[in-house]
């Protein structure tokens, strides 16, 4: 991955590791690996200082819905900051911008939410969505009526309450995560955890009962909300089974708990609907946006609530003199400029109607390789998928996750030139840009499918 310095230019890869900590990185490795240095971007490629060119399968992190060089994007982001390049929401104040997307996004959303708040990043979104929960509840009475539940293999951020949410080792291990009042169920992933004979519907059920049972065990009056994503991205693109929300639902209506709904992968066309909700029945109380609402160009997250939910807690802050919440950067008219636009683009190019026509052949293209001796099971949405590394099909063995087989194969995509990501349990995940034509979508499958193969060789 180290690039050498060319002349006369800067030897990124040692500066990189003099002074730069990572993300999601084993920092102690990098030392020795060196960054990937990425210099540019053109459609749905990104190329390195030596000119590389690599097909980026992921969106970057499942965000850069129209690519890497929307010059559409950019030019609302200038005219933006020669207008009004700053304003914050504090007191009553704010760009007009700002209250411009509020409305198109409140028109977009599923019907019950009618209110929105912004911030900067999922995991302040899923923060604030928490916040909200309390607030409402002190508002309305509740102080007792606080746990969130999540789910295992769930991700909602790094934050430290949003990473409370997040049920991946990575996340919580060392970081004395989760904080009190987070509690998680069952991952509903049918391929790895059905039982023998389990139909999906049975599994859901059994999911339901748990849910039900955690909810009865606690206390209802105990609980005040439970966060999913529609379909799990980072702990895996796991697809819920068949009737799964809307048992859960059912269960949470039983015992008065809010639904809040995390759209930051599958919002904005992601898996072939505008939201993920519409897909599966879901009737959130609360949902929170980001990555594709602007493409990724500018950082910005949003949080819906339900009319009811805005009554409480605007009555409550009428009480208390305030309601003392938001981010120096909430509603940034600069990323408010961006977002509308790539609504715009979304609208005008028919971004849904090009995910639908291309799903069925990404789909088929990954399918084709669930013959292959590694690949136990390919799952997906739109133009969202993984493909599960398993050690044996039958009897279903999976690998020892330290084998980090999917990290060796991600690594020969990267020579190979093409851009993947590691999931848990040796998943290798797929969210190409929502602009990609079927033969980036089959150059994509291709290269993967020679990663595969290296990966075979080493496998067994
Ligand atoms: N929620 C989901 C479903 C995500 O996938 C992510 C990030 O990948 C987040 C929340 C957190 O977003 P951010 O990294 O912008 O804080």
């Amino acid at each position: 991955m180290t690039q050498p310095a060319v002349d006369g230019a800067k030897d990124w890869s040692a500066i990189d590791r003099a002074v730069y900590v990572h993300s999601s990185t084993n920092l102690q490795q990098h030392l020795v690996d060196g960054p990937m240095v990425l210099t540019r971007g053109e459609g749905v490629r990104v190329f390195d200082g030596d000119g590389k060119a690599y097909i980026e399968a992921m969106s970057g992190l499942w965000c850069a819905g129209l690519g890497f060089s929307e010059k559409r994007l950019a030019d609302a982001a200038y005219k933006q900051m020669t207008t009004l390049p700053y304003y914050h929401n504090f007191q009553g104040k704010t760009a007009d911008v700002t209250i411009e997307l509020a409305e198109r996004l409140v028109a977009l959303a599923p019907k019950p939410l009618t209110k929105i708040m912004f911030a900067s990043s999922g995991s302040e979104a899923n923060d604030t969505a928490i916040k909200l929960v309390w607030y409402y509840n002190n508002a309305r009475g509740k102080p007792a009526k606080k746990k969130i539940i999540s789910r295992e293999q769930a991700y909602h951020g790094v934050t430290i309450a949003a990473g409370s949410l997040t049920r991946l080792k990575a996340i919580y291990d060392g970081f004395d995560l989760p904080i009190d009042r987070i509690r998680h169920v069952g991952c509903p992933h049918h391929y790895k955890l059905a039982q023998d004979g389990e139909s999906e519907e049975q599994f859901a059920t059994r999911l339901a009962d748990e849910l039900d049972a955690k909810i009865r065990e606690e206390g209802p009056d105990t609980v005040a909300a439970f966060i999913a994503e529609p379909i799990m991205g980072a702990g895996g693109v796991i697809v819920p089974p068949a009737t799964y929300f809307e048992k859960i639902q059912r269960v949470l209506k039983t015992h008065d708990v809010l639904l809040i709904c995390d759209e930051v992968i599958t919002g904005f066309g992601r898996i072939g609907t505008m939201f993920g909700a519409e897909k599966f029945g879901i009737a959130p109380d609360i949902m929170t946006l980001g990555k594709q609402m602007t493409s990724a160009y500018a950082p910005m997250s949003a949080i819906l609530m339900r009319e009811s939910i805005f009554e409480s807690i605007a009555a409550e802050s009428g009480k208390r003199g305030t309601f003392g919440h938001g981010y120096t950067y909430s509603g940034h008219p600069v990323s408010a400029a961006v977002a509308l636009e790539t609504l715009r683009i979304y609208e005008e190019r028919d971004i849904l109607g090009h995910v639908n026509r291309i799903t069925p052949t990404f789909q088929s293209l990954l399918e084709s390789y669930s013959n292959h001796p590694l690949v136990g099971e390919v799952r997906g949405e739109g133009l969202l998928a993984a493909v599960q590394l398993v050690q044996s099909k039958s009897p279903k063995k999976f690998f020892d996750t330290t084998a980090g087989l999917a990290k060796y194969l991600v690594a020969r995509g990267h020579e190979h030139g093409v851009i993947l990501r590691v999931l848990q349990n040796d998943a290798v995940a797929f969210a190409p840009p929502l602009i990609s034509t079927e033969d980036d979508l089959k150059q994509i499958a291709d290269l993967f499918g020679r990663a595969l193969d290296d990966t075979l060789k080493v496998a067994r």
